[in-house]
């Protein structure tokens, strides 16, 4: 059972900042179980009926979090020297617990869900769940049908790792400076899988993005570094 100061847990719930929350009790507008509090430090359970002026504010243990990482920071919850994921949200949404849900490597940009509802983190992570991973990219060379082939029936990377099939799209083309833009699908996340898959078929990715995983889509209006809170509901 969760159990915490009620000033916490109206902060927690983003009632207000701690400060907020201790003239509303000042105010005498905060109850539980329909007495009001007069001590900030009065503990509350998650089954307590608790109300600021009269609304009920209930207890949401689990937060979840969709990022648009930038560049330049670690899929971490913590780190010595290097700026982490977690460190982009403002302090309010720092949930004990809370961490990235798989990793996007230091220079790879786009979605990136963030919670501290591990259960789920663990379900959206299992190999046999094949969650749907799609990224663009922009690479050096020119993928050509029998690219695309390779990846379609499972690619084999150089250590022997068997992958399994994914798709290929080419979105641009530029044969005069050997670039080219892509989408690409993949149902895993193996350690630098993209990069590692061009490099089996003798390319470089010079600049990688993810825009969705399962149902989750990048919101266009959500610019790197920033990100917006989602419900469970979204993500299933
Ligand atoms: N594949 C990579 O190589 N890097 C990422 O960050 C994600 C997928």
């Amino acid at each position: 059972d969760i159990e915490m100061r009620i000033d916490k847990y109206l902060a927690n719930m983003n009632v207000g900042s701690r400060k907020e929350v201790h003239s509303l009790i000042k105010k005498k507008v905060v109850t539980v179980n329909g007495e009001l509090v007069t001590i900030p430090k009065q503990q509350v359970k998650e089954t307590d009926l608790v109300a600021v002026d009269g609304n009920k504010i209930a207890y949401q243990q689990y937060h979840y979090f969709l990022l648009n990482k930038p560049k330049g920071v670690i899929s971490a919850t913590e780190d010595r020297s290097q700026q982490t994921v977690i460190s982009l949200l403002k302090t309010k949404d720092r949930y004990q617990g809370i961490a990235p849900v798989g990793r996007l490597d230091k220079d790879t940009t786009g979605l990136l869900l963030l919670t501290n509802d591990g259960a789920l983190a663990h379900e959206l992570l299992a190999p046999n769940k094949h969650v749907a991973k799609v990224y663009r990219a922009k690479i050096a060379g020119v993928p050509d049908p029998e690219t695309a082939k390779k990846f379609a029936q499972g690619l084999i990377l150089g250590d022997g790792t068997k992958l399994k099939p994914a798709k290929l799209k080419i979105l641009k083309q530029d044969q005069d400076n050997n670039l080219s833009q892509i989408e690409i699908q993949i149902q895993e996340g193996k350690y630098h899988q993209i990069k590692r898959m061009f490099g089996a078929v003798g390319m470089k990715v010079l600049e990688l993005d993810r825009v969705s995983m399962g149902k989750l889509h990048l919101p266009a209006d959500l610019k790197r570094g920033e990100y917006k809170e989602i419900d469970l509901a979204e993500i299933k």
